[in-house]
């Protein structure tokens, strides 16, 4: 059968295609396997208790039916759309409203049409989008048209302590290299966008990195892009002190995935009106109206407070634990191993730095997955980069930390076993 070139295009490998099917295919398998590969948010039971009770409460009143039997406009449900306005003006002092904010079928959804309308073909040109730090969400390299759509720069390393322990790294935007690209004077930047906390790393770009991208945006005329998948108020899956900016010229966008709702295929859109018009254009093309399943739950829970007490007492503290238990393990499978990890200050990931590997993370990834452990590789993360003479690239693996304990200990002891053997040899 022959596709057209987008079909072609959408059809071919891609990473996220991998990560999507070792991940459904480890939940669906009757095989042990340590999944420490996908994104899967946690199953918390004191989290899914309050979906239980709110599931229940919505179908006892009608709201659960009413929300799957009709459509919403294709902005999205309005009065999830009134409640969230509401929420970010009394939480924030934004000047939100409903015209401000759009729903899609999930941020991946927001992501496809932010990206293709910023980026790509212009009349004066081709635009990219700027991803100022390297690595960053794998679930952006293929979402545009066509063209080659990203652009991105090597990011800082920084030798780190944490907890007053050695062995940690933090990458750092290297503002000087994005100052000086070339594409700028050219008029071949559309926009800059960063996921924050990252995926994969656990970066959590600082409040002052934030404010210089923010400057460097409004300098060049760009929107400013911040996938805040992971970040407060909800799930708030982040421990450092950070602020959360908006204005005109951000997009911001949200989901309702990482608080434990992925299946429910909710994102959030917070823009300008003229961006949100578009989004909703864009979804009566795409998708009708977007899904108002997720809207119905996280509704009443955005009303009664409980979803942000969730955030902040349950789910941020959950990943918090979950990532020290894990270093743990790290430290006692690599204690005279050149193992580095990414400082932990976010999202649901460690991200591990095997300098000077005798191979490369792709071939590592194969050699765990024979032996019924799932992580990712790095390469596929440095979205935007020539990784061909970039040794770093090929160096880091991206785990996990939301599977349970058992899953943790016995997937990072193959890891420890794998890598000290390939250092040994
Ligand atoms: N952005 C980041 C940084 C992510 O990690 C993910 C999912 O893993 C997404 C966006 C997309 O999530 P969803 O489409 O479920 O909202």
């Amino acid at each position: 059968m022959q596709f057209s070139k987008f079909g072609q295009k959408f059809t071919q490998k891609s990473g996220i295609l991998q990560l999507m099917d070792d991940l459904g295919n480890a939940l669906a398998s009757d095989q042990p396997i340590n999944m420490l590969g996908g994104g899967n948010p946690a199953k918390i039971a004191a989290v899914n208790e309050n979906y239980q009770r709110v599931l229940e409460k919505i179908v006892a009143e009608n709201q659960a039916i009413d929300s799957i039997a009709n459509y919403s406009t294709p902005q999205g449900d309005s009065v999830f759309i009134q409640t969230l306005a509401d929420f970010f003006r009394a939480e924030y002092g934004w000047d939100v409203q409903p015209e401000n904010i759009a729903l899609t079928n999930g941020s991946q959804n927001a992501f496809f049409y932010l990206f293709n309308l910023f980026g790509g073909e212009f009349d004066s040109g081709n635009k990219k989008i700027l991803l100022p730090l390297a690595p960053e969400y794998i679930g952006y390299a293929d979402a545009h048209i066509s063209g080659s759509h990203f652009l991105a720069v090597r990011p800082e390393i920084e030798r780190v302590q944490h907890n007053n322990q050695a062995g940690f790294f933090k990458y750092r935007v290297d503002f000087d290299a994005l100052a000086q690209l070339p594409e700028w004077e050219r008029g071949e930047i559309g926009a800059i966008c960063c996921s924050r906390p990252t995926n994969p790393t656990g970066n959590v770009l600082t409040d002052k990195e934030m404010a210089q991208l923010d400057a460097l945006a409004q300098k060049h005329g760009v929107p400013l892009i911040i996938d805040n998948a992971y970040g407060a108020p909800f799930p708030n899956i982040i421990h450092t002190d950070n602020t959360l900016i908006w204005h005109d010229n951000i997009v911001l966008c949200f989901s309702l995935s990482k608080i434990g709702l992925p299946s429910a295929r909710t994102g959030i859109v917070l823009a300008n009106k003229e961006i949100i018009k578009a989004i909703s254009s864009l979804n009566a093309i795409i998708n009708l109206s977007p899904t108002r399943f997720g809207a119905a739950i996280a509704t009443p829970m955005l009303q009664d407070g409980s979803l942000k007490d969730l955030s902040d007492n349950v789910i941020r503290p959950f990943y918090a634990e979950q990532a020290e238990y894990a270093i743990s393990l790290l430290q006692q499978e690599f204690k005279d191993y050149p193992l580095a990890i990414h400082q932990p200050e976010g999202a649901i990931f460690l991200w591990l730095w095997f300098e000077n590997l005798p191979i490369s993370t792709n071939e590592l990834y194969e050699i765990l997955k024979q032996r019924g452990t799932l992580i990712i590789p790095s390469e596929l993360f440095f979205v935007g980069l020539d990784t061909a003479d970039y040794r770093h690239a090929h160096e880091c693996i991206r785990m996990s930390i939301a599977g349970d304990k058992t899953v943790l200990q016995q997937g990072i002891s193959t890891i420890g076993e794998v890598v000290r053997g390939l250092y040994d040899q």
